[in-house]
């Protein structure tokens, strides 16, 4: 499956870097981008949601498989791909998070409300809980 076929099917995709985009997770209410894409040199598609969603859960709430992501590679993939985001993008969610937290916090300063989607959006950000499958 083309990167591009995949995009198509995501909410708010946002390109990040070369072959790197965000988009709000299809497997959960996600009010903020939470979902990392990366497309590598060979084709083979990427995932990771830093709100604590599981691979299967993406993919499996946009009808697909591991097969359509990376054809005749999943086996490679498991053996040899223990990290395949870099610290760079865990600084982006981090930095992203961060920024959330700081735009909630400006807001309650300034005395205006916060709706209840943003709360439940802010709690996240605060929370370990919703990390478990990191
Ligand atoms: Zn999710």
């Amino acid at each position: 499956m083309a990167v591009d076929d995949l995009l198509v099917k995501l909410e708010r995709v946002r390109p990040t870097g070369k072959g790197r985009w965000v988009a709000k997770c299809p497997a959960h209410q996600d009010s903020n981008p939470s979902l990392s894409i990366r497309e590598l040199d060979d084709g083979r598609i990427l995932l990771h949601d830093f709100a604590g969603c599981s691979i299967e859960d993406v993919i499996n709430s946009l009808g697909l498989s591991f097969e359509d992501l990376m054809p005749g590679k999943v086996n490679e993939l498991k053996k040899n791909e223990h990290r395949p985001f870099t610290a760079s993008d865990a600084l982006r969610c981090v930095s992203f998070e961060a920024l959330l937290v700081a735009s909630a916090a400006c807001r309650v300063a300034a005395g205006q409300p916060i709706d209840n989607s943003d709360r439940e959006r802010l709690l996240l950000a605060l929370s370990c809980k919703a990390r478990k499958k990191m």
